[in-house]
């Protein structure tokens, strides 16, 4: 294959726009803040978890409440309901004695449920913090989780900058290259490890670091300074300059 020289070292203009491209895409997959976002996400799902046990717990404790407090009401009005009927007077002895003892055993009855709802409250005021603490957990998460994603953003923006930039360089290149030759390069660059054009620089393949041997030389050198010449080694597209050392 045969390209004029100055195209040829317009190929390593074209190595260069890719290289830093490469280099941008990979910077972009691997942001810090996205690692960061990532295991800060999982700490949320953890503590979203954590928040439905709490609430739950909550609401099982304040059921629990409402239900003593019911029957702490039910208690009372049966307790005035028989204060009621012994004022009122004109009950057989017999009656009031019943009366009488239910009335000691409603104020007994009063006096333990009474100490349950005491119990109760104190529970439910550990389960509010409870709540509350990891409410306030997550909403430390939100916030630390919106700067991450801010300084991600930012990061990608400078980034996706950069790339359009080169892109268009990469564009205005590549219009100068013939298509054989570009197709050629974009082959080595395939197989190269994202390089497919690498400059000769005192005698050594800047793609695969190897000296070239006696007889490479020899053919490097007798080739028309139109021939587009290769690496034995590495297959890459030799491009020769005023320092390769010929
Ligand atoms: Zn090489």
């Amino acid at each position: 294959m045969n390209a004029d020289h100055a195209v040829q070292l317009r190929l390593l203009d074209l190595q260069a726009a890719d290289t830093v491209l490469a280099q941008l895409a990979h910077r972009r997959t691997n942001l810090p803040e996205l690692a960061a976002i990532a295991e800060r996400g999982k700490h949320g799902v953890d503590l979203h978890n954590d928040a439905i046990d709490a609430e739950t717990r909550l609401a099982d404790i304040a059921e629990d409440q409402r239900r003593l407090e019911n029957e702490v009401d039910t208690v009372r009005s049966r307790q005035a309901r028989d204060e009621q009927r012994l004022q009122s007077g004109g009950l057989p002895a017999k009656e009031l004695e019943g009366l009488q003892h239910e009335l000691v055993s409603l104020k007994r009855r009063q006096a333990t449920l009474e100490d349950e709802l005491l119990e109760i409250m104190e529970v439910r005021e550990d389960a509010d913090s409870s709540v509350a603490e990891i409410g306030a957990k997550r909403a430390a998460l939100a916030a630390e989780l919106a700067e991450l994603e801010a300084a991600r953003d930012a990061a990608f923006e400078e980034i996706d900058a950069a790339v359009a930039l080169r892109r268009a360089e990469r564009d205005s290149i590549v219009a100068e290259i013939p298509a054989d030759l570009l197709a050629l390069y974009e082959r080595a660059r395939e197989h190269g490890g994202g390089v497919g054009a690498a400059m000769l620089r005192h005698r050594r393949c800047e793609g695969c670091h190897i000296e070239l041997s006696g007889s490479e030389l020899t053919a490097v050198r007798s080739a028309a300074p139109d021939a587009v010449v290769r690496c034995e080694e590495c297959r890459r597209i030799l491009v020769r300059t005023a320092e390769s050392g010929l």
